[in-house]
């Protein structure tokens, strides 16, 4: 990547696109509604499980103006979700800043592994064992959402939900591959500890992206 170019990157006027849709949000608190999502690629987090793996390097996603992305989704919807690879890889004050001029709510679907920048009407955090949550996701995130691959992950959850502001919305939500599996225990777990919610891939039952 030419330096002018990735100096640009580096402050968050341009940013490496890896696609960008309009959807109906399928997961967490939001499920259901219609909102544009732009997949920002690059993440080091590395979840072996992760479906969206083809966003892990940066370089092969093309740097784009924000003003690009911004322009584009406006011609969809006053509801963006951000997401990735992991969008906080980024700087995205100017991407948030530039939506809320236009009115947009946005909203954020992170790990939280780096420092929280933009303006969001939304935070759902979904914390990962390997790189945890900074300090700041943790308070102002709006939903934790826990994937629960195995059974390891019900105690990960407890411990990423004693770390969340009081009103932060309680999700588990079973791993793709491993929902036959899971399901059940994840549906006797939540009835047990009712201040959990349970959140499904609901896009993919629906067949959409
Ligand atoms: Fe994939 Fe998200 Fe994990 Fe990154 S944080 S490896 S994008 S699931």
């Amino acid at each position: 990547m030419k330096q002018e170019i990735q100096d640009l990157v580096n402050k968050g006027l341009m940013l490496p696109l890896m696609e960008e849709f309009y959807t109906i949000q399928g997961e967490g608190y939001h499920k259901g509604t219609a909102a544009y999502f732009v997949r920002i690629g690059g993440c080091d987090v590395g979840c072996h499980w992760c479906d969206v793996k083809e966003s892990w390097i940066a370089d092969l996603h093309p740097p784009t103006k924000t003003e690009t992305i911004v322009a584009n989704a406006k011609k969809y919807s006053d509801t963006v979700v951000v997401t990735g690879g992991e969008p906080l890889t980024w700087d995205m004050t100017e991407l948030t800043r530039q939506l809320k001029e236009e009115g947009c709510k946005i909203h954020i679907e992170t790990s939280g592994a780096y420092e929280l920048t933009g303006q969001w009407d939304w935070i759902c955090l979904s914390p990962k064992k390997m790189k945890l949550p900074t300090k700041k996701v943790y308070e102002k995130a709006d939903e934790l959402k826990v994937i629960i691959y195995n059974k390891d992950d019900f105690k990960f959850a407890e411990e990423q939900a004693a770390k969340v502001n009081d009103n932060c919305i309680l999700y588990m939500q079973p791993e793709w591959s491993k929902r036959d599996k899971m399901i059940p225990l994840i549906v006797d777990y939540v009835m047990a500890n009712p201040k959990w919610k349970v959140s499904l891939q609901t896009h993919k039952y629906l067949n959409i992206p």
